[in-house]
């Protein structure tokens, strides 16, 4: 299986201005393929050929116009090709009903909030004894490994985001996995209100403080734009500062996702998980923890997480959680509105806390799919 791996790089100044100009380069044998391939096709010649792409960017390099193409990795504008080449691809195969539709390629910007370059093994990047990634006509640039690679990978990609930081990412092909710990365990998960996830054996699990707290600092950043004027340049300087908060709440928001997945996936041979339909709940008051919680993105990490383990992973429908039936017997005993958060079941007399006994319901309706 794929896996990837992204780490944060600190270029140093001349190193960024290397960057720059590689993305600049790159950015410019992309929309020069694409303006040949589009003034081909409105004038209703037959599609330009990727080799024929290839030789008039060679031919661009000898012209005083485009001689700077030169001062890059020839592979950064082979890659670059490649990735326009893909994105037509994508388009047709849309187009054909082969995958979902996509747009077609568009022109890329250097305002864009992304911008990367690849390279591969032809490249001869390397990493350095020091640790270091060393990047052609870049030099070796710092990295923070933050985890370990599984093995010395085949291309890298650079990339610089809407926050102005640099990473490096690498797709690393695993075929093993360590094994898990033996474990017969079985849970169900609930999406809660006032927690991020209720588990059926009792466990509130709230998102960390320090996320709530960049969340907070980003709502504060954000109204803080709102009130700049356009096209001022305090308002290009609040633009980057939400940029940036917004980069910090994402990355806090995976890390702990990430963190919560790996354990559930880790200590559990089947994880039972309530369906969301987001789109049905935008209407309600649980739409906004909703959207913060992300539930949908920490579910599919644990999706795959659990599969990677060869574990059980269910989506269990939604009114199977439903705060009508006792968890214990059985025993529905009608709708209870949201501000009963426990109650004593009338049949068996057990107390039930709201979102505990959802959990269980999970659990219980998950097992009984399974089996
Ligand atoms: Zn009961």
């Amino acid at each position: 299986m794929q896996l990837r791996y992204s780490f944060r790089l600190y270029p140093t100044g001349g190193q960024r201005q290397a960057l720059a100009r590689a993305f600049g380069c790159a950015r410019v044998v992309f929309n020069d393929a694409l303006r040949t391939r589009e003034d081909a096709r409105q004038a209703g010649l037959p599609s330009v050929k990727a080799a024929e792409l290839s030789a008039a960017m060679a031919a661009a390099k000898k012209t005083p116009e485009r001689s700077w193409l030169g001062e890059v990795s020839s592979v950064v504008l082979q890659q670059s090709l490649r990735d326009l080449e893909a994105a037509y691809r994508a388009f047709f195969d849309g187009l054909a009903g082969k995958r979902p539709r996509v747009g077609a390629p568009r022109f890329k910007s250097r305002k864009d909030r992304r911008q990367s370059i690849r390279f591969t093994a032809n490249a001869r990047w390397s990493i350095t004894n020091g640790g270091k990634l060393s990047l052609p006509k870049v030099g070796d640039v710092a990295v923070r490994w933050s985890r370990r690679l599984p093995c010395t990978p085949s291309t890298v990609t650079v990339i610089k985001d809407a926050a102005g930081r640099f990473f490096c990412s690498f797709v690393v092909e695993t075929a093993d996995v360590p094994d898990p710990p033996d474990t017969s365990s079985q849970i169900g998960i609930d999406l809660g209100l006032e927690h991020f996830a209720i588990t059926s054996d009792g466990r509130k699990i709230d998102s960390p403080r320090f996320l709530r707290r960049a969340e907070k600092k980003l709502r504060k950043a954000q109204r803080g734009l709102s009130r700049k004027q356009k096209g001022s340049a305090n308002r290009d300087k609040a633009r980057l500062q939400v940029a940036r908060t917004h980069a910090k709440v994402a990355d806090a928001r995976r890390e702990f996702h990430h963190r919560l997945s790996t354990e559930l996936a880790r200590d559990n041979q089947a994880v039972y998980v309530e369906t969301l339909s987001v789109k049905g709940l935008a209407r309600t008051r649980l739409a906004k923890s909703v959207h913060d919680a992300g539930w949908s993105a920490f579910t599919g990490m644990l999706e795959y997480k659990t599969r990677r383990y060869g574990r059980t992973f269910v989506r269990v429908d939604r009114t199977f959680a439903s705060s009508q039936i006792c968890s214990q017997c059985g025993h529905r005993d009608g709708p209870k509105s949201l501000q009963v958060r426990q109650w004593a079941c009338e049949q068996c007399g057990a107390d039930h806390d709201r979102d505990v006994n959802a959990a269980r319901n999970i659990l219980d309706q998950g097992r009984r799919i399974t089996t």
